[in-house]
């Protein structure tokens, strides 16, 4: 599948109902859910992978995994009602993804979700909590040795420190995040954040 088509692809997916600003809920832009998605196809992380998706909201990094190849996808979130848009996204793309109900922030997520090869992610960025990435990352680093995560720009210092001897950063891809006017908080109709993917490698 081209990179274009991807994203046509992904832009026919529903996004969250009634989102809720604590838990951060922005779904990925197509456009941005497809260069991630394919970047990591082209470095080997997906085709034929064990793929997990943490936060993964109404499932466009999941499914999108799903389209291009993996071997199996599982997405993880804490609010079911995400996940019931996951599913039925998931249904209309005739896609094969398991969605569990979880909170990251408990841990253990290895005996939770068990062991998967690539991790993709667009986790909260801490806009509303301090720090509410900090359980993403170690959750992605238990269970996957490749994460590819999408953070706010200029977190790459801060994401280096925190992963310190735990992984390191192998790449940082830019893009764009046009938020639209979702919550109360937001001024403009739509606003551009400036993000970076990048993809994290476990130190074995
Ligand atoms: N990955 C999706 C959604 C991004 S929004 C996409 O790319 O479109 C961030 C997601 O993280 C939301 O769906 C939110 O419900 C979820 N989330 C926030 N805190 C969480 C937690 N502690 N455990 C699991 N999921 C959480």
């Amino acid at each position: 599948m081209k990179l274009k088509h991807l994203e046509m692809t992904l832009q026919r997916l529903r996004g969250f109902s009634r989102p809720q600003a604590g838990l951060e809920q922005y779904q990925t832009p197509a456009p941005l859910a497809a260069r991630l998605l394919y970047h990591a196809m082209m470095k080997g992380d997906i085709v034929g992978k064990r793929v997990c998706d943490l936060g993964c909201g109404t499932g466009v990094l999941a499914i999108g995994a799903a389209l291009l190849g993996a071997a199996s996808v599982t997405g993880i979130d804490i609010d079911k009602r995400a996940l019931a848009v996951a599913r039925e996204n998931s249904a209309l793309l005739d896609t094969d993804v398991t969605f569990l109900a979880a909170d990251v922030q408990e841990g253990g997520c290895q005996e939770r979700i068990g062991a998967c090869d690539t991790v993709v992610m667009n986790p909260p960025f801490g806009a509303q909590k301090a720090h509410a990435d900090r359980p993403f990352i170690d959750c992605a680093l238990a269970v996957a040795g490749v994460t590819y995560s999408i953070f706010n720009i200029g977190s790459i210092a801060f994401v280096d420190a925190y992963i310190a001897q735990r992984a390191e950063i192998t790449e940082k891809i830019g893009g764009s995040f046009p938020i639209r006017r979702t919550f109360a908080f937001h001024t403009r109709d739509v606003q551009e954040i400036e993000v970076e993917i990048l993809r994290l490698k476990r130190i074995a």
